[in-house]
């Protein structure tokens, strides 16, 4: 397929306005739509938050808000249209009644039983479908969701922090805060964008976290997933009783795989373990683990507790910033 630099342009800024339902959508997948007609972008529309327009209808929305006339034409979409009647009627109805001409579309819809064959469903009424524009950046824009369509249970990020010398707490009286600013937003976006934060019951014992979103805005808390067979943590805890959900998994915790099971039944596409070296390495020597994101400062710790992690089976596949701190970033 050969694609003009013009639809290049549409497809990225679908790809782009698609990210503006970061965190808003699950268990919908991230989606975003341009209507371009004589090789001008005329409208734009995105998923925005669950229960909200589909971004095709959004787009059809943007113009004839500014008085465009959509009839004839193309439509750029990150994900095949639905065919179904969800929170709202199907897009491919939408862009038939908009007199949409063609559709451009990055990436088919993994679950078409669900969602209907969209496809298909314009291709017979009469329109012009082509596929496959930057499938690759749509397919990593919607990794959870596709992952979490394919194996019904949640990607899982690891995160773990450590000093420049590996170690993973300060046991010292005065162990100073270890993370920059800059480094606890970056933290935070990443809550933000799991659907469930999990840790095991020493974490909660030792630090009583909240394990909430806080530094960066959000319209709701992921979940909270605690580990605590031996039923360890107390009654007051701040994840039991401040009011945001908690899974506290005590006598009926059987093993890590059945708690992915029931995540993925929960529509739980990304899990962040964010628990101490036991619970991380509890998943990494059970394969788990899709994704392993290593936070280190350059500071060192008085009292150190050096952990080992087992990455062999991992590539080191992006090294970055996060305020003062050095992040690499490795995948399965
Ligand atoms: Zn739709």
């Amino acid at each position: 397929m050969a694609w003009s630099d013009f639809d290049i342009t549409c497809m990225q800024r679908a790809l782009d306005v698609a990210e503006r339902g970061r965190g808003n959508v699950r268990p919908n997948p991230l989606v975003g739509c341009v209507l371009a007609k004589d090789d001008e972008i005329i409208a734009e529309g995105w998923h925005d938050h669950l229960g909200g327009l589909h971004a095709e209808q959004m787009a059809i929305h943007d113009a004839e808000d500014n008085g465009h006339n959509t009839n004839g034409s193309t439509a750029y979409v990150t994900l095949e249209p639905c065919n179904h009647y969800g929170r709202t009627p199907p897009c491919t109805e939408a862009l038939l009644w908009a007199g949409i001409s063609e559709v451009v579309i990055a990436h088919k819809d993994p679950n078409p039983v669900v969602r209907g064959n969209g496809i298909s469903e314009l291709i017979d009424a009469g329109m012009k479908v082509r596929c496959g524009l930057l499938e690759e950046k749509a397919n990593l824009q919607m990794r959870e969701f596709l992952y979490w369509c394919e194996n019904r249970r949640p990607w899982v990020t690891v995160k773990i922090a450590t000093d420049k010398n590996g170690s993973v707490d300060d046991l010292s009286k005065n162990a100073a805060r270890f993370t920059s600013h800059e480094c606890l937003t970056k933290v935070h976006e990443l809550r933000k964008d799991s659907d469930a934060i999990l840790v095991g019951a020493n974490t909660i014992v030792r630090d009583n976290p909240s394990l909430t979103v806080r530094l960066v805005e959000t319209d709701n808390q992921p979940l909270r997933v605690i580990i605590d067979p031996n039923k360890k943590i107390e009654d007051d805890a701040t994840v039991l009783t401040d009011g945001y959900a908690t899974k506290h998994l005590t006598t009926e915790f059987r093993g890590l795989e059945s708690m992915l099971d029931m995540l993925g039944d929960l529509q739980i596409q990304r899990l962040l373990v964010e628990g101490g070296p036991i619970t991380i390495n509890h998943f990494l020597e059970n394969n788990l683990v899709n994704e392993f994101i290593l936070v280190r400062s350059d500071i060192e710790h008085n009292d150190p507790v050096i952990a080992k992690f087992n990455l062999e089976s991992f590539t080191k596949i992006k090294e970055t910033n996060w305020g003062n701190e050095c992040v690499t970033l490795h995948q399965c």
